[in-house]
């Protein structure tokens, strides 16, 4: 079994943006800008969003954090993504999610202006993903297509399993597998025999949050396994495939941590990159 390295690809990836990055600065008289916004104490989150800062040092985008209180109004965070919005030093916004109930994630981030959306995730966006035309990507995604190039995995005529359907994960990374050839399953909650599916896989995507749901007796043998899964198990991190069995199998499979959660990352410091040379430029 290989591994896909993401935390070595990410970091190569990211060696090499810095390096683009320096450029730029002498060109355009400023970094690329990256504003975080942060509502309440949840760890994860906590956790994702100083990964996030790091990256952005090492690659040399200037970021700011906005940490909310989880008592914040809608009509104080949209104040704050308006401000940011008109603020031309302002190249990508994102809003860590989940964010408390009380609060409207749909209409907040489709408040945030499509030309700074680095998480991808604007409805006009995301339409623009689905009608295959150029687009931001959601980060995670992206960061998946990136590591199957990185290991020259072959997607033409593959038969993908993606298992879950959510609107940062599972369905657009099974449209971004479509569009390079492959012939795509989507899994989810209401599927009846996940074995059944997986098992003819060449290629599985497990975003489900559920740790270890796929074992070594759902894939068939030299199956590419890409575990996006974090689920947080007696306190240390656990994807949602069992590694120990499963590398007795794959021919390819993505460890947790240091898999697609680092290759999710490089894929937000390329969108804010992106952003950033457009705005420049307009
Ligand atoms: P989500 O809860 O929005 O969606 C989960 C999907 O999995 C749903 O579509 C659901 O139908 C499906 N599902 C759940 N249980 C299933 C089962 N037993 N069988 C088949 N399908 C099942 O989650 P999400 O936001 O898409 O994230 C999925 C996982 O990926 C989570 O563990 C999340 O933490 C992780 N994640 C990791 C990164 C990263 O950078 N590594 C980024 C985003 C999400």
């Amino acid at each position: 079994m290989i591994l896909l390295d993401g935390a070595k690809v990410a970091n190569d990836r990211n060696l090499e943006l810095k390096a683009k990055i320096e450029k730029d600065v002498e060109k355009y008289h400023r970094a690329p800008s990256l504003s975080i916004i942060l509502v309440g104490e949840n760890p994860a989150s906590q956790s994702y969003v100083k990964g996030k800062g790091k990256a952005c040092k090492l690659v040399g985008i200037t970021h700011t954090l906005y940490h909310l209180e989880d008592t914040v109004s809608e009509a104080e965070l949209e104040a704050l993504i308006d401000k940011l919005n008109h603020d031309d030093d302002v190249d990508g916004i994102l809003l860590q999610l989940p964010i408390p109930k009380h609060l409207d994630d749909i209409k907040l981030i489709d408040m945030i202006l499509k030309e700074k959306d680095a998480d991808g995730f604007h409805v006009v966006n995301q339409g623009n993903l689905y009608q295959k035309r150029p687009t931001i990507y959601p980060a995670t995604p992206k960061g998946i297509m990136t590591l199957l190039k990185t290991y020259e995995i072959p997607i033409q005529g593959a038969h993908a399993v993606v298992i879950g359907r959510s609107n940062i994960v599972g369905f657009p990374v099974a449209r971004l597998l479509m569009d390079q050839g492959a012939t795509i399953t989507v899994c989810h909650t209401k599927t009846k025999d996940l074995a059944f599916h997986t098992k003819q896989a060449d290629i599985i995507i497990a975003s489900a949050g559920r740790p270890e749901l796929l074992t070594k007796d759902m894939i068939k043998p030299g199956a590419v396994v890409v575990d996006v899964g974090v689920n947080r198990v007696d306190g240390k991190l656990v994807g949602d495939v069992n590694f120990a069995g499963v590398s007795e199998v794959a021919s390819y499979l993505s460890p947790v941590p240091r898999g697609v959660g680092p290759m999710t990352i490089n894929a937000l410091m390329e969108n804010t990159y992106e952003l950033y040379l457009k705005h420049v430029s307009r």
